[in-house]
């Protein structure tokens, strides 16, 4: 599932191949994405310009004139850029086809992803108004999250990745964010120290950057915007690897279930 590292790294990766260039026409092959394309997306979009591209949460929004193009990659949705004549395949969704002779492609097998028309001020979307902190803009820090935190008694994991807490935070991410503050999954938001806040808030902006460098590297070239990012797996310190030496104190990694997910930790250096 694309995760917000991956998002960002697609927004990053298709700035300078879409803004200022004006949208030729656009093809619809299948509305039936988590919401239905808007009937009328091709009337909106032709002849519009790309402005800007932006992300909230996992969400991008592709800024025009008439207003906002909005899309979410869902499960296993992906956008690629292509050439005009490359032949569409089965889950080749919807095609954007911009000057150049190029169209930004949506491809997406389990078809949870969505591609929605926004008119009027995008923070106000129904999807959009109720997201958290972002964690990579410079407002997150320790005091946001501690305010965030106050009069709550979840665990410290689930409350990283409520979406409407703080953005785009999932599961792996979440578990190495808390292994790098030192900082044990099930404890409550209600017992964690100001410092300690202010250290997992570091911890989630290194992790997510991390993924990000890895995922830049193989943007050089527009044929590489193909969701293929994001192999972050293997640079994990606890995420997936119980039985396995922890990498700051030895100890043997654990997992526990907290909710319908595996957490990973060290029992070690977590409290
Ligand atoms: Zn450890």
């Amino acid at each position: 599932m694309p995760e917000l590292p991956e998002v960002e790294t697609t927004r990053r990766g298709l700035l300078p191949h879409l803004v200022g260039r004006t949208i030729r026409d656009v093809v619809v092959r299948n509305r039936n994405l988590r919401w239905p394309v808007p009937r009328d997306l091709r009337r909106r979009l032709r002849g519009e310009q790309v402005l800007a591209i932006r992300r909230r949460g996992k969400y991008l929004l592709f800024d025009c004139r008439g207003g906002h193009l909005l899309v979410h990659l869902g499960m296993s949705g992906r956008l690629t850029l292509v050439p005009d004549d490359c032949p569409p395949k089965a889950h080749d969704h919807v095609d954007l086809q911009l000057e150049g002779n190029r169209s930004l492609r949506l491809t997406d097998p389990r078809r949870f992803s969505a591609m929605l028309w926004v008119v009027g001020p995008a923070e106000r979307h129904a999807l959009l108004r109720g997201l958290g902190l972002e964690p990579l803009e410079p407002e997150f820090d320790g005091a946001a999250l501690k305010r965030l935190a106050t009069g709550r008694r979840v665990a410290v994991k689930h409350f990283l990745m409520n979406a409407r807490l703080v953005t785009g935070v999932g599961n792996i991410y979440a578990s190495e964010a808390l292994h790098r503050a030192g900082i044990h999954p099930l404890r409550s938001v209600a017992r964690i120290s100001a410092e300690r806040w202010e250290r997992l808030a570091h911890a989630v902006r290194d992790t997510l950057e991390r993924a990000l460098a890895a995922g830049g590297t193989t943007l050089r070239d527009y044929a590489a915007i193909d969701g293929r990012v994001g192999e972050f797996g293997t640079e994990c310190a606890v995420y997936g690897r119980e039985g396995e030496a922890c990498p700051t104190c030895g100890s043997a990694i654990r997992s526990l279930r907290q909710g319908m997910r595996s957490t990973f930790y060290c029992p070690g250096c977590q409290r």
